[in-house]
């Protein structure tokens, strides 16, 4: 309590805060979170953005959790360099004209214009195809599975924003080639079950797990599917990863293709059988969009697994009145507890600044997100107890030396799920099917998802799209001056489809253009 009370008097407490609210103005409350929080600072070139050791240390936590998934599923890491010659680039039509308005190009060299202009990577399939057609020769060097982590450059036009629309952005892509198209298809669904894990298990965000429309998916690509994510504060849904199958499309292009291991027929050479390919992605949008869900008005939250400090030990109730006894007595309980928390494994950090106050240090880090902070003065060392509070929800509890350890381990992992079952539970409440068309606007205006029944055909998802953006919408039905104009699209096709609403084949309509229902599909607005 007494820190407490020292808190609100310290100056620059304020400056050091937020100083909006996350519901009422998001974008610049984004922002503050971010720098603040000594995440990231923005960079001298618009939609670049500098990665400091606070989010770094989270996406190293991804890297090793990615690495060791795939790892187990036989996929090595390699590295491929950053400039693609056009002409690979543009050896895939689709593909090169999904991405071309947003490819940068090196076209010089000090005073040179370059022989040939170099695009940089917007992602790699060009860059690493034409060596996995050379590498590639018999079925014995299949499947052939590599990964990099790299950073890929796509030059958005849209509003850029930081770790969710970026024009440099760190990711790792995944690009495989298989015999067998059953190979490659199981090889999507895994790669998207650690994606799943990922953001469920370690950033603690659910995601739904779909099949993009064929307007959404990956330019050249065969089908695609992703993980959906749900911001609540502005009620618009995300792209959280991709899990691409490619077919054999790319493989005829680059000629990766091997000799019919069933050999000849009838003394005749079959013809040569191209790879079934996929490529897969995971970005560090994801750090955006855990930030975006979990944290609040005093700034950032972080999940325990991915926080670099899980819990940070202040020493408190030692004013300049304090005895020589008090301070050495904490100071030595404070150093103990740190030892015992650091020998089981536990992200633990002491802040012993002396020209702090107990609560300025409260408040930065909580500003920062660390999940629990442990608060220890002269009374909890003669008591045997250390107070610890919870960042997620400001909970306190009294802990006991003793046992301590295993109640942090336990207190941090009810955090860890608590943190997801709420988050849970919003994006839940904030999905609603919809059965007529006349709720479909109204519930994008309150920042909702909507679920439909429908037909799957790229004319109706463009339709529905300009009859749910501000310029389509007849003067009656515009519900909410403040509502984005934005229209809606296909989010995805959950891979789970609903179980207790029924869609029947030849009967169910389509909610917008009224043909034959096929799935249930999602549809927001999104980023
Ligand atoms: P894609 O190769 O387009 O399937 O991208 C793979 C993943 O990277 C997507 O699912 C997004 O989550 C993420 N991503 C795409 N574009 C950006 C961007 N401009 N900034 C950050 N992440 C991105
Ligand atoms: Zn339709």
């Amino acid at each position: 309590k007494e820190a407490r009370m020292d808190a609100s008097k310290i100056e620059g407490v304020a400056k050091i805060g937020i100083e909006c609210k996350k519901d009422a103005d998001f974008p610049k409350w984004y922002k503050q979170v971010l720098t603040r929080s000594e995440m990231l600072d923005y960079y001298d070139v618009s939609g670049c953005y500098i990665l400091r050791p606070w989010a770094y240390r989270i996406w190293q936590e991804i890297q090793k959790y990615i690495d060791h998934e795939i790892e187990e599923l036989g996929v090595e890491n390699s590295y491929f360099p950053m400039f693609i010659p056009a002409k690979n680039l543009e050896k895939e039509k689709e593909h090169i004209e999904g991405f071309a308005a947003e490819v940068a190009w090196v076209t010089k060299a000090g005073n040179n214009n370059l022989h040939e202009p170099l695009a940089i990577r917007p992602t790699s399939e060009t860059a690493m195809y034409p060596y996995y057609a050379e590498w590639v020769r018999s079925h014995r060097d299949l499947p052939l599975r590599l990964n990099q982590w790299c950073s890929v450059v796509r030059w958005e036009f849209k509003n850029p924003q930081p770790f969710i629309r970026n024009r440099e952005f760190l990711w790792q892509e995944g690009h495989t080639a298989f015999a067998t198209k059953a190979e490659a298809d199981l090889e999507v669904q895994q790669i998207l079950e650690t994606y799943r894990q990922v953001y469920e298990d370690l950033l603690a965000v659910p995601v739904i797990k779909g099949v993009k429309s064929d307007k959404e998916k990956f330019a050249g690509g065969l089908y695609t599917t992703s993980l959906e994510g749900y911001i609540p504060t502005t009620g618009r849904g995300i792209q959280a990863a991709t899990s691409h199958s490619l077919g054999q499309n790319f493989a005829k292009m680059f000629g990766i293709s091997f000799e019919d291991p069933r050999g000849p027929l009838d003394g005749e050479v079959r013809p040569a059988l191209f790879a079934w390919q996929n490529s897969w992605g995971f970005s560090t949008r994801s750090l955006g969009i855990m930030v975006m869900v979990h944290g609040d008005d005093k700034g950032l939250v972080l999940p325990p697994r991915v926080a670099a400090v899980q819990v940070v030990i202040i020493p408190c109730g030692l004013n300049a009145k304090a005895s020589d006894e008090d301070r050495l007595s904490v100071e030595q309980s404070v150093a103990n507890v740190l030892i015992q928390l650091k020998k089981a494994g536990v992200r633990a950090k002491v802040d012993d600044r002396d020209n702090y106050s107990a609560g300025y240090k409260f408040n930065h880090w909580e500003l920062r997100g660390v999940p629990v902070r442990l608060e220890l003065g002269p009374k909890d060392v003669k008591n045997h107890q250390i107070m610890a509070a919870r960042r997620d929800n400001g909970a306190k509890t009294t802990l006991h030396q003793a046992t301590l350890v295993s109640e942090v381990r336990d207190l941090l992992e009810t955090i860890q799920r608590d943190m997801f079952n709420r988050a849970r539970e919003i994006r839940d409440a904030n999905i609603v099917f919809i059965e007529e068309w006349k709720d479909f606007v109204p519930v994008l205006d309150k920042k909702q998802l909507c679920l439909i029944p429908w037909c799957e055909t790229s004319d109706c998802e463009d339709e529905i799209k300009e009859k749910s953006s501000r310029s389509g919408l007849a003067a009656t039905e515009v519900q909410d001056e403040k509502a984005p104009s934005m229209g809606a699209k296909s989010l995805c096709i959950p891979m789970e489809q609903p179980v207790h609403k029924k869609l029947i084949k030849g009967e169910t309509k389509c909610v917008s253009c009224g043909k034959d229902a096929r799935r249930w599909a999602l549809f927001g607005r999104s980023y």
